[in-house]
């Protein structure tokens, strides 16, 4: 008998087996692929040597994970890589705002109207940001807040939609850039929490980054497992879970799987039918010829560059796909050039660089065109550069990946009071209405991203259960 089993391995299901084997537990992770990685994989989906993250790239969360943050991962190969800037925001004048690591230069680079309205929003928060989003990350109540003022404090900032955070400013810039950093979680602007969104990206960068993985986001996959592996833990690829009779004996299970695929292979009936799923994204993977011919300087040297021309047009294409059920006609891209910084991505002198904007869950169209003739506005002959190009829309994401239910890359609207309490109201949501059955998917707090938290906290409230037995 197994103290554990854990179904996916994901960042969450592959934290969540590390957790509990580095206390002792016996653990077996199955995954259904035949490489273990879930959202943090790496393949040559192009051309031979361009080495593409279909999924995850950029690593804000990764890299501040207080989960992984604990263990010793760049033993086994994982290596943050800094690009010079952590994220860059071109405009049509050839201008660009950016998220810098100093907070100076940021603010700076908004114009002298809102640099102070910027530092006064990030610059509480500096000191405190380890002590703030270990809080933030174990909400609603795995451990108890160690610094309950400045959670509150930020939660007076962040609970509101960020359209009222972007009131602080008074040019477009910032709010674009702004708008942008809401964007990742592909929630409507003026959402509640929306705004803790934003802030979070934020401060990220100001604190340690936005790195991409040496080699691609599989290290990061391969590394915990590596990890796994030397504390005795087992890995089985290639082992689609249908039942739970299709797994060994253990005292626990842990799915790192949507919540309509766990009610179905745990029996648990219509326990999570309220759960919603959201909108998808249209992704392409492109093998360059060299590097992206931006017009401005500063995405030249971002290792991710957002991509719309204001606050208006980034809002409307977020309307567009959560709202209105329709495709963009001039998308909010967010992309990733790895190789600015890595040149092991790809052959000398050329380069890897994805690009994706928001659709409705599950529209079957072609968002190739709009998302280049977005690219071409920002990046003149960007088009010329193109060797190859892998596309993926709401179908093909979720035949890649179960977690991905019509295309949803957050594994369920990451929006209203869902973004935060996930996947169901409640002050325990690992647990599941049978006592040895656990979730720590991204349908858990705190939600979408690679940071392996929710596989952190999940493990925690599987221990105690384990202990009290
Ligand atoms: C296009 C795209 C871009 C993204 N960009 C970023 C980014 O730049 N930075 C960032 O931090 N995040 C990004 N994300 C989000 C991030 O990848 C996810 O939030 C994260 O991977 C979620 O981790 P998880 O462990 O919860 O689930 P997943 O990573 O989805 O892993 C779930 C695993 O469970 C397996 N599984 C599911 N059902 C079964 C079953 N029945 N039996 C066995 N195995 C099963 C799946 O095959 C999968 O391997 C992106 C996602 C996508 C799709």
């Amino acid at each position: 008998m197994l103290d554990a089993v854990v179904v996916g391995a994901g960042p969450n299901g592959l934290t969540a087996a590390v957790e509990l084997a580095r206390r002792g537990f016996s653990v077996a992770v199955f995954e259904a692929r035949d490489t273990v990685g879930g959202g943090a994989r790496t393949e040559e989906l192009t051309l031979p040597g361009f080495r593409h993250d279909p999924c995850s790239a950029a690593h804000p969360l990764g890299i501040n994970s207080p989960a992984f943050r604990a263990m010793p991962l760049d033993r086994y190969g994982l290596e943050w890589l800094q690009p010079p800037l952590p994220m860059a925001h071109p405009f049509l004048d050839g201008t660009a705002a950016v998220l810098s690591r100093s907070v100076a230069e940021t603010a700076a680079s908004f114009g002298p109207r809102d640099a102070g309205a910027y530092r006064r929003l990030v610059e509480p928060f500096l000191g405190k940001w380890d002590v703030l989003l270990r809080d933030f990350m174990s909400l609603p109540l795995s451990s108890l807040p160690r610094d309950p003022v400045t959670l509150a404090r930020f939660g007076l900032s962040g609970l509101p939609p960020s359209t009222w955070l972007m009131r602080r400013f008074r040019d477009d810039r910032a709010r674009a850039l702004f708008a942008g950093l809401v964007a990742h979680v592909i929630a409507p602007l003026d959402g509640i929490i929306t705004g803790g969104v934003g802030m979070v990206f934020a401060l990220a960068a100001h604190a340690r980054g936005w790195p991409v993985a040496r080699g691609g986001s599989q290290s990061i996959s391969d590394a915990l497992t590596a990890y796994l592996l030397d504390l005795g833990g087992t890995v089985h690829t290639d082992y689609e879970v249908k039942r739970l009779d299709d797994l060994p004996p253990a005292r626990a299970y842990v799915f790192d799987t949507s919540p309509t695929a766990l009610a179905k292979i745990a029996g648990l009936g219509r326990a999570y039918a309220g759960y919603r799923y959201g909108s998808s994204v249209f992704k392409i993977d492109y093998a360059l010829d060299g590097p992206v011919p931006w017009t401005a300087q500063e995405p030249r040297t971002a290792g991710t560059v957002q991509v719309g021309a204001s606050s208006k047009e980034i809002g409307a294409a977020l309307r567009a796909a959560s709202r209105e059920g329709r495709a963009p006609d001039a998308p909010f891209l967010i992309t990733v050039q790895p190789s600015v910084v890595d040149p092991s991505r790809a052959p000398a002198g050329k380069h890897v660089f994805w690009a994706y904007g928001h659709v409705p869950g599950g529209w079957d169209g072609d968002l190739t065109d709009a998302i280049e003739r977005q690219l071409e506005r920002f990046a003149p002959g960007f088009r010329d550069r193109v060797l190859a190009r892998a596309t993926a829309g709401p179908p093909e994401l979720a035949a890649r990946n179960a977690n991905y239910v019509g295309g949803d890359i957050a594994c369920g609207a990451a929006s209203g009071l869902q973004l935060l309490l996930r996947p169901k109201l409640s002050l325990f949501p690992y647990g599941t209405p049978h006592p040895a059955v656990f979730i720590c998917s991204s349908a858990t707090p705190p939600g979408p991203g690679v940071h392996g938290m929710s596989g952190h906290n999940a493990a925690k409230a599987v221990w105690r259960r384990l202990r009290s037995a």
